[in-house]
């Protein structure tokens, strides 16, 4: 229990930091509070009532807009969330993630970029430059599937669809010429479609394949912009 309520101290602390609320502290303490009584009042569990009383107010109109507009641009992900790391460069997040990185390393990387760590080890949550929320970090349930994990994430950081990135690297995609690349094109895939993009870093080819179109209907059902269905289309060929 402490562990969840320590997580949701950390979520109201950064609605009211990100609203640029003046005794957050004092701010914090009472939203606690209210989980409190409502646990009490309603006969529900101490979680149910900490997400319902978190859910109640990032939905106010006030803090949904602060929250779009104080979404982290990136992320670090810890060794476990590889596939998550994929999955938010598809839709448009540059996240790192290194497999085997030592939680030093991944603290540091963070800070350098200031990016928001996710993890799923609540030992890292515990870390002086987190529990101070030096290096902002979103803790996430280690059970979860990789698209509950997303839509996870998206709904805590209020994230919207952007242009992809490559899944493999984070890097930016650019449009590539057919012609040019007919070679690094497979016979069948060149005969059907005319539209190819390469990975600004390490040069991957993506085209819309079928592998493409799951990604993209997984994200469309989790992301809230109105404009997800105009997913600007790129990644993953097969
Ligand atoms: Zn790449």
């Amino acid at each position: 229990m402490s562990r969840i309520r320590k997580g949701y101290e950390a979520r109201f602390y950064s609605l009211l930091k990100g609203a640029g609320a003046r005794r957050i502290e004092e701010g914090v303490r009472w939203l606690l509070a209210k989980a409190e009584r409502l646990s009490q009042e309603g006969g529900i569990s101490q979680t149910d009532a900490l997400a319902a009383t978190y859910e109640k107010l990032a939905a106010q109109p006030y803090f949904r807009r602060i929250r779009a507009l104080s979404a982290p641009e990136r992320f670090v992900c810890d060794a476990g969330l590889g596939g998550l790391a994929r999955w938010l460069r598809a839709a448009g997040y540059e996240a790192l993630w290194q497999a085997d990185i030592a939680d030093d390393e991944l603290l540091r990387k963070a800070r350098e970029l200031t990016a928001t760590v996710l993890t799923t080890d609540s030992l890292l949550m515990e870390r002086r430059l987190v529990r101070d929320r030096i290096i902002p970090a979103f803790w996430l349930p280690p059970t979860l599937s990789i698209a509950d994990q997303l839509t996870l994430v998206v709904r805590e950081f209020g994230l919207s669809a952007r242009p992809p990135r490559c899944m493999a690297c984070g890097g930016e995609l650019v449009r590539g010429d057919k012609e040019a690349l007919r070679e690094r094109i497979p016979p069948r895939t060149y005969r059907w479609l005319d539209e190819y993009f390469l990975c600004s870093e390490c040069d991957r080819l993506f085209w819309h394949g079928t592998h493409w179109q799951r990604i993209r209907d997984r994200l469309t059902g989790v992301l809230p912009s109105p404009r997800s269905k105009l997913l600007p289309a790129p990644p993953p060929g097969s």
